[in-house]
């Protein structure tokens, strides 16, 4: 396909993650994204959520922005952290005041300087009081993490944790990136065995910038395989070559996991259309 054809929708679902837009560039960065990324008619898209005080603005206003502008099923992210239960029900009345019927429930990490957890130990807390709040209005995802959460005890105490934030109301759940598709296939096997039964969609980053791409993962525990940050510390500053390669490695990954019996796709956009298009590209 010539690159300037129009994107295509793929045959599996795929839903698409955007952050909200702070500033002028960040806005227009999106902007300019969402035409390329709207011909894939995602399932929906999903805006994250930034923790504490002045950020609380910035993701209703882009769920609304997406939703009111661009036709959009945007479903805003939800984290608890530091956060009290009646500031969750304002976002809750608000969200469904704006139609919105999906929320991806997360703990959220403590951002530096804020001293308390809040009312909220969990994401299965968030998971429990959305549900006696406002009961089976919203389809929830949650997350989860085929090679483990970075501070959990251990691979199988988060196992049983996700469980127990499935039972406590999720209906879906989406995976923290991986490169490596056994880790995926192998937490999907556990969590069937648990008695786990919604569907488990993989999260998948685009490989675009090497330093970035580590800076991200260093964060959040995501490995990446020895063999890919080899390659991309060989490409140095060549930025064309880390695409190019990137999109390789990772239709490769998408394509085991669809071959596998992934339900469907969830990109990590970071508001650019050309790494996930990229990826596509490939897949078709
Ligand atoms: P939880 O499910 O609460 O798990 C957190 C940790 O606690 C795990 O180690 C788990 O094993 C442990 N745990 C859970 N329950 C118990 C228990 N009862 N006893 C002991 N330990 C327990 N972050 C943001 O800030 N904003 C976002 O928008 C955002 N979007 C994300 C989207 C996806 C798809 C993913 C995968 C992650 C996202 N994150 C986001 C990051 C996420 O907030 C962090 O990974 C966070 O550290 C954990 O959130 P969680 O919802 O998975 O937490």
């Amino acid at each position: 396909m010539p690159a300037s054809a129009p994107a295509a929708p793929l045959p599996v679902p795929i839903s698409l993650e955007f952050f909200p837009p702070k500033t002028d560039e960040q806005r227009e960065t999106l902007e300019k994204a969402l035409p390329a990324l709207k011909p894939l008619k995602p399932d929906y898209v999903s805006v994250t959520f930034g923790a504490g005080g002045s950020t609380l603005a910035y993701t209703p206003d882009t769920v609304c922005h997406l939703r009111e502008q661009h036709g959009l099923d945007a479903a805003p992210h939800l984290s608890c952290m530091g956060g009290t239960r009646q500031e969750i029900r304002d976002l809750l009345a608000l969200y469904r005041s704006k139609g919105c019927r999906r929320l991806v429930a997360l703990r959220g990490d403590l951002p530096s300087g804020m001293a308390s957890y809040g009312d909220f130990r969990y994401a299965s807390d968030l998971v429990e009081f959305i549900r006696a709040e406002t009961g089976d209005y919203f389809h929830l995802e949650v997350a989860c993490y085929p090679e483990a959460h970075p501070q959990s005890e251990d691979a199988l105490a988060d196992l049983a944790h996700f469980k127990h934030k499935v039972d406590a109301g999720a209906n879906g759940a989406i995976t923290q990136y991986f490169y490596n598709p056994d880790a995926y296939f192998r937490f999907v096997d556990d969590a069937r065995r648990l008695g786990v039964t919604i569907p488990i969609v993989p999260g998948v980053m685009p490989i675009t910038n090497y330093s970035q791409l580590r800076r991200f993962s260093d964060m959040c525990g995501a490995e990446i395989p020895r063999w890919i940050a080899k390659r991309l510390q060989a490409f140095g500053d060549d930025a064309k070559a880390i695409r190019e390669f990137g999109a390789d490695a990772v239709a490769n990954l998408c394509r085991r996991l669809l071959d596998g019996g992934a339900p469907a796709l969830h990109f990590y956009t970071l508001n650019r259309a050309s790494g996930t298009l990229a990826i596509l590209d490939r897949l078709r």
